[in-house]
């Protein structure tokens, strides 16, 4: 049995008090029962609950997970839990305020996170919320996810592979293409906006190292084989003889740029073998067929991009990434290479089960950008975007404490990974790609369904 990767979290506190959802309200006509409501709490808010002066908040509803327990059994109605009007307002329609809250959670804990409130719909949506994924295997005890006694691996193989061997005689006569495996089906990158924040570039870096993963880099100063360097198609290539792998970023698909490309590509393979060249190409209409004409002429590793809610930019904001990485790998798999390829994709990646979906859909491997400056306490108000200065000042961290929280956030999204992945019946996320038999799509369903009789619904 392959030893088992497991990722070790310890709690990183956050700096700030983090915005909650419910805050408890208090009539003053207490009976005094001696089985108080408050006291049968499992999560001990009551108990912990502390007025923070600094910050002017009672802090109970950091600990509270909204099971309204407290709210039913009190004998006389004096206990009641109210929205709490900072929390609508942070994040924004694709970020929302339960996502932000849930990875805080997660980056300081480690653990899945816990929501005693149930979920009262609405169950489809747009982006990734109109995909489900079949959990019918859910049942079966000995691939029950992260407690289960069969190992479920979350390692992924990235670069170019060949589709059949040649032998002369006994003699393999194929050179093999560069090739490395990562434990984790995750790589990080920093989102733009942070680009010059050494504290946030210094924790996501370290985080790799130590989850054995890898990260983008734009500058030239970060060396080491945890360091993917992202070079523009105009820069001078010189990678550092420890990177495993480099990317040629390219801002569109378009015809000139792809052949420079390739050209490029194909001179840096000859004078560097052993390394993985991967090519960065944003979302649009083109993406998926350019893809497929570049791994036809032999280039392999793909990183296709998209913004912080998962879409194109400009013209091409339509496209939403899922549905870009399904067309690709479906193109692919037309041409019989799907196998020959790597496919990294990212942006929009808010939630464990983005990473699930996103490798349902064709993907080998997901690129994970603005998740990690949630972890470092970002409320996604993307002032930053318009250099404004962050109010919680994710430009001064402390790079040691932003590596623990980005830790703690992938132990929980890797054993969250592993619950999906045993409850749909895989041992190994290599299975899932492109897996589109385990899950739904909404939209396809809804067609089946209900067009024969009422027609085909317009989007
Ligand atoms: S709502 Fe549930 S978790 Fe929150 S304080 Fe009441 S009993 Fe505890
Ligand atoms: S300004 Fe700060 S909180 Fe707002 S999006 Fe940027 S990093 Fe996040």
């Amino acid at each position: 049995m392959p030893e088992k990767y497991h990722i070790h979290a310890e709690p990183a506190e956050p700096r700030y008090q983090p915005v909650f959802k419910l805050s408890s309200t208090e009539r003053d006509q207490c009976l005094g029962c001696n089985d108080c409501a408050k006291r049968n709490c499992i999560y001990d808010v009551y108990k912990k609950r502390e007025f923070l002066s600094s910050e002017l908040v009672d802090s109970s509803g950091s600990f509270c997970k909204s099971c309204m327990r407290c709210v039913q059994e009190c004998k006389n109605n004096i206990l009641s839990k109210l929205l709490n009007p900072e929390y609508t307002q942070i994040g924004n329609s694709y970020w929302t305020p339960a996502i932000l809250t849930s990875l805080w959670q997660q980056a300081h804990a480690g653990k899945i996170p816990v929501s005693g409130a149930g979920y009262d719909g609405p169950f489809s949506g747009t982006g990734f919320d109109d995909m489900w994924t079949d959990m019918s295997e859910i049942v079966r005890p000995t691939r029950d996810g992260i407690h289960g006694r069969e190992y479920i691996s979350t390692s992924i193989d990235i670069g170019t592979k060949l589709d059949r061997l040649h032998f002369n005689g006994q003699e393999l006569a194929d050179d093999l293409p560069p090739m490395f495996s990562l434990p984790l089906p995750i790589i990080f990158d920093v989102p733009r906006q942070a680009g010059t924040w050494r504290g946030v570039k210094q924790a996501v870096q370290q985080a790799a190292r130590k989850l054995q993963t890898l990260a983008f880099c734009d500058d030239r100063e970060s060396t080491g084989s945890h360091i993917i360097p992202r070079y523009s198609i105009n820069e001078k290539i010189e990678p550092d003889n420890s990177s495993k792998m480099i990317e040629i970023f390219l801002e569109s698909c378009e015809g000139q740029l792809i052949d420079k490309a390739e050209k490029l590509a194909g001179e840096i393979s000859k004078s560097k073998p052993g390394l993985v060249i991967c090519i960065g190409l944003p979302i649009s209409k083109n993406t998926a067929q350019t893809v497929v004409k570049l791994a036809k002429n032999k280039i392999g590793t793909f990183h296709l991009y998209a913004n912080h809610s998962g879409r194109g930019t400009g013209s091409d904001s339509d496209y939403f990434i899922k549905e870009i990485v399904r067309e690709t790998h479906r193109g692919l798999l037309a041409e019989s290479i799907r196998d020959c390829v790597t496919i990294l994709a990212g942006g929009g990646i808010a939630m464990a089960e983005h990473v699930a979906k996103l490798i349902a859909c064709g993907a080998d491997g997901v690129v994970v950008d603005n998740a990690l400056l949630v972890a470092l306490e970002c409320r996604m108000c993307l002032e930053c975007l318009e250099e404004e200065p962050c109010h919680v000042h994710i430009d001064a961290i402390d790079p040691q404490w932003g590596t623990k929280r980005i830790v703690n956030l992938l132990a929980s999204w890797h054993s969250q990974l592993i619950e999906v992945m045993g409850a749909m019946g895989l041992r190994e996320v290599r299975r899932l790609r492109g897996e589109t038999g385990r899950v739904m799509f909404f939209r396809d369903l809804e067609e089946e369904c209900y067009a024969p009789i009422f027609g085909k619904r317009v989007w």
